[in-house]
């Protein structure tokens, strides 16, 4: 790996956000072409996005490019184009984030600022039979504490390169090479023989799928609308007349609205944290009748800003040029 060994934060830097999302073998050549065209700061914050663009072609994730030149900028005007010394200063640069600050900061500066990555979490984890996994707040603060704690003060570079190296090339994922490990004697996962139960997985979401249907009740001057109420989501907030139903084409809504919805739906999908939400807006023609019967709240038109609608409805409404 040419970044090994180096302590240059500039290319410690490069070397480490090329790397986030990218295999060591891939990111090889991005980064040296990255560090040719781009030998320095300057170099960077004077980029062409365009250009950096299309010299990480393949990498993806191209807010990372964004950030760096926005850091690279910072580093000109607010540091005088030297990268800065502390964690502290380091953390604070844009898209700087804990891993990175701590890896910079310890292998330019020898900072006793301890990495915790994928790998470290790993020896951590059975090392000390952690079961709390990463991927919790609870969970990170754990592994980040244990991590300095363990820290050479003296060697924080040498310190973490080692556990880094042990991750990758001994205390792999899959078939850990126990026999060379030198912490076979006090590992606790293979005293008991429980290496893969280690590290805890992140719990996948389970995301529900739900279809509610709209029905945008209007007149020449008003919307009718309602406030929703009850425990779920969007309490508070306020939303057309709606029908949940298990899917997107059929819905048992009362039959006098059935009769008078007419013109083709509309469909608009938003993911929230554990809700796949999708909204089917069907517009109706008012009908008093109804209106008094569902109890809803007649509205001017040029007063619908004034009432808060969930993200979902207020994409309807910016769509179809009400808002
Ligand atoms: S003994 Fe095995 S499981 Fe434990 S740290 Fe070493 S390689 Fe990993």
């Amino acid at each position: 790996m040419p970044w090994k060994g180096i302590s240059d934060p500039y290319k410690i830097w490069v070397s480490e956000i090329i790397l986030q999302q990218t295999k060591v073998e891939q990111g090889e050549k991005y980064y040296l072409a990255f560090v040719k065209k781009y030998p320095s700061v300057a170099d960077l914050a004077n980029a062409n996005q365009e250009e950096l663009y299309t010299l990480w072609q393949g990498l993806g994730y191209y807010n990372r490019c964004k950030n760096m030149i926005l850091a690279a900028k910072e580093i000109m005007h607010a540091h005088g184009g030297k990268f800065p010394k502390t964690h502290a200063e380091i953390l604070s640069l844009k898209g700087i984030g804990d891993y990175t600050a701590a890896a910079i900061s310890s292998f330019a500066f020898h900072l006793p600022y301890a990495v915790v990555d994928g790998n470290v979490v790993r020896v951590l984890s059975r090392v000390f039979a952690i079961k709390e996994s990463f991927h919790t707040a609870k969970g990170k603060m754990a592994f980040q504490l244990l991590a300095q704690s363990l820290l050479s003060k003296k060697e924080p570079s040498a310190y973490n390169q080692a556990i880094m190296d042990l991750g990758a090339l001994i205390c792999k994922p899959k078939n850990p090479n126990c026999l060379e490990c030198p912490f076979q004697r006090i590992c606790k996962a293979y005293l008991s023989d429980e290496i893969n139960i280690y590290p805890t997985k992140k719990i996948k979401l389970v995301i529900k799928e739900r279809f509610l249907h709209f029905f945008l009740f209007e007149d020449k001057h008003h919307f009718y609308i309602t406030k929703r109420t009850g425990n779920d989501i969007w309490r508070n907030l306020f939303t057309f007349f709606s029908v949940e139903s298990d899917n997107a084409e059929n819905v048992d809504c009362p039959t006098e609205i059935k009769i008078i919805h007419s013109v083709e739906p509309q469909m608009i999908s938003q993911l929230l944290t554990h809700q796949k939400i999708t909204g089917i807006f069907h517009h109706c023609k008012t009908n008093p009748q109804i209106v008094a019967t569902l109890n809803l709240m007649q509205i001017k038109k040029n007063a619908l800003s004034q009432f808060a609608f969930p993200r979902l409805l207020i994409s309807f409404l910016e769509k179809n040029n009400y808002l």
